[in-house]
């Protein structure tokens, strides 16, 4: 008799790949997943390699428990886990893993090959699977652990793999995920190769010295540790002084239990302690761990595992937050009372105890760039208030940060047709020969004065060649006319790890830009440099650039060349506060007459302002 049913369950395959939509979105979900399950084995080393950005090929080599034969036979079957055997077990998570489900979606859509060996089984032995076949299993001679081969991933699926995003944002997604264990496991060894080339091989190690490691000497310096135990939870690692804060939340760095985790709240907590030590615009860089009772948390929000629920969220972020506070105020970060923003005074901002504690006149001087506390009774003298105050200055009422730092970086980077045609209104642009013979006058290192036929021009000198750069850095870059001079000696550039990714990336483009570079496995040296990149900072140029790509980076999705420029501009330009010779400024000023768009910024960051002699004379009362 036939069946008068519709419904029918879903052979494993299908269930699988459905699940495989979850679990493995992209090459770096592979690549979490197999390390996730070398750690849970115990692993003392684990060694990743990827060939394109994991598309091709993820090796992932572990010397960790291993697994038997029959272990083996089930080992791709999905809900097949060892991790978890109880309700009560899956109440207490202390693996990585528990699902059972990474094995199982990864082998229904790649080329799967395990090598496995215990270490007291006599040999080991090799799985190999492909979709829709029956698995294969053999003995082999083997060391002690597993290693997992993934080859072809989404080759089955071609809507999926024609989502993936370019090699090289792929491979930033896996590296990022690949530091984030380096971070969470110190005490480990892992070992990470994009192809033939060895991008870090980080041996066991403290946390401080791990993130020295990655990050490079100048973070190292500017971290201090936090460490705070309750009955409840264990709060440890490190935040980074003002001073190495960021644009983005790039740099930080959450861990529960080991797992890397995605928190609001927590990362509120944080940002909260640096309260009135960033601009709002401004995310400083942490590296912090919580260890929690693993029955007051919950993991299986997921199946990626990075959402987390707490029993007690607000207490968690309580703890979290004294922590922090906790690690600025040992660090002389922050006043032990808590303190009142007063009007604000660049760079040391003025900050009133509350009025209960030591009366309203006690005041604290902050220096912004590190966070420091100055003074604590005596206002900082006149003479430098103010003296260098920053660019982006504090005053600005934009409610919404990210529009208006978008803004600033738009107006300046924006390519001349764009620039025009918004601001076709006002495009009155001063001919050349108006500024050869003028007299020119620099005002505190900042501002250039400049004679013009109708009255006076003052010139941001910073901003103005931050202007000519990125014409000149677009031009390089796109008609491939690099302006390039070699150096007598060659420059080793120290980079870490983090940077040297995304120096990878660049390469290509930077020697566009006029860079010149002998590149070996683990050193980097320059040879040339673009013409405007001034003598002995030619490895900082280098470095800065590379910082300020990433930073740009998230603020605006720019096409990475023109990124690149910008970067190139920002830290190649003349900055405030920089002394400059009569002939150096009047240089300037030609040039930037010079660029397709002079007067740039629409939208509150001037180039240039023009003052009228005729308000000169209106003012002094001469009517002609
Ligand atoms: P889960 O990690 O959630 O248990 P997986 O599908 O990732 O599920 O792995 C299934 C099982 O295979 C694991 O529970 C573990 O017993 C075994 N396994 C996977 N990878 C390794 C490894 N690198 N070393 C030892 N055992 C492993
Ligand atoms: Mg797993």
């Amino acid at each position: 008799m036939m069946s008068d049913s519709i419904i029918h369950i879903l052979p494993e395959f299908l269930a699988n790949q459905i699940a495989a939509g979850e679990v493995v979105q992209r090459p770096e979900s592979v690549v979490k997943e197999l390390v996730e399950n070398a750690i849970d084995a115990g692993a003392a080393h684990v060694t990743v390699v990827v060939r394109q950005a994991g598309k091709a090929m993820i090796h992932v080599i572990d010397d960790g428990s291993g697994m038997s034969r029959d272990d083996l036979d089930v080992a791709l079957k999905r809900h097949a886990t060892s991790k978890i055997r109880t309700q009560q077990d899956l109440e207490r998570i202390v693996t990585l893993g528990f699902r059972g489900e990474a094995l199982a979606s990864i082998s229904s859509v790649a080329h799967v090959e395990i090598r496995t060996k215990r270490e007291d089984d006599p040999h080991g032995w090799v799985l190999e699977s492909e979709p829709l076949r029956d698995i294969v299993i053999r003995p082999e001679r083997q060391e002690r652990g597993t290693q997992v081969l993934v080859r072809n991933l989404f080759f089955n699926i071609p809507a999926r793999r024609k989502f993936l995003r370019s090699d090289v944002t792929e491979f930033r997604h896996i590296s990022d995920t690949m530091l984030r264990f380096a971070l969470s496991y110190p005490d480990r060894r892992f070992t990470f190769h994009d192809g033939d080339s060895l991008i870090f091989d980080v041996r066991p190690q403290t946390l401080n010295e791990r993130i020295g490691e990655l990050f490079g000497e100048n973070v190292l310096r500017s971290i201090v540790s936090v460490e705070l135990e309750t009955e409840h939870m264990h709060v440890y690692g490190f935040v980074g002084k003002p001073n190495i804060a960021r644009t983005t939340r790039a740099q930080q760095f959450l861990f529960l239990n080991h797992r890397a985790i995605a928190n609001k709240s927590i990362s509120h907590a944080v940002m909260q302690g640096f309260e009135h030590l960033l601009e709002k615009t401004q995310f400083p860089m942490y590296v912090l761990n919580i260890e929690l009772d693993p029955t007051k948390i919950d993991v299986n929000v997921h199946p990626q595992k990075t959402e987390v629920k707490f029993d007690n969220e607000r207490l968690v972020y309580d703890i979290v937050h004294e922590a922090v506070m906790k690690a600025l105020r040992a660090n002389n970060l922050i006043p032990e009372v808590r303190f009142r923003l007063d009007e604000a005074q660049d760079p040391f901002e003025r900050l009133r105890l509350g009025p209960s504690a030591n009366g309203p006149s006690d005041v604290v001087f902050v220096n912004t760039q590190t966070g420091e506390i100055i003074e604590r009774t005596q206002p900082p003298s006149s003479s430098f208030a103010r003296s260098d105050a920053p660019m982006l200055s504090r005053e600005r009422t934009s409610p919404a940060w990210s529009a208006d730092h978008r803004t600033a970086f738009e107006a300046l980077f924006y390519s001349a047709e764009e620039v025009r045609a918004r601001q076709s209104d006002q495009a009155e642009v001063m001919p050349q020969t108006e500024v050869a013979a003028a007299h020119v006058w620099q005002l505190h290192n900042k501002y250039i004065f400049v004679q013009s036929a109708d009255g006076l021009i003052v010139v941001d000198q910073h901003i103005a060649h931050e202007r000519i750069l990125y014409e000149k850095a677009r031009s390089a870059l796109n008609e491939g006319m690099p302006y390039s001079q070699k150096l007598l000696f060659p420059v080793p550039v120290t980079m870490s790890p983090v940077d040297r990714i995304t120096f990878d990336e660049l390469a290509h483009d930077l020697r566009d830009l006029g860079f010149e570079f002998d590149v070996f496995d683990q050193e980097v040296r320059v040879v040339g440099v673009p013409l405007d990149v001034r003598t002995g900072e030619e490895s900082s140029a280098l470095l800065e650039i590379i910082e300020q790509f990433n930073e740009y980076r998230h603020v605006r999705a720019a096409e990475s060349r023109d990124n690149l420029a910008a970067s190139f501009a920002c830290r190649a330009s003349i900055k405030a506060g920089d002394p400059l010779s009569a002939p150096e400024m009047r240089k300037l000023v030609e040039d930037l007459f010079k660029t397709s768009v002079p007067e740039v910024c629409p939208h509150g960051r001037p180039v240039l302002i023009r003052f009228d002699l005729k308000e000169f004379d209106r003012r002094f009362g001469r009517t002609s």
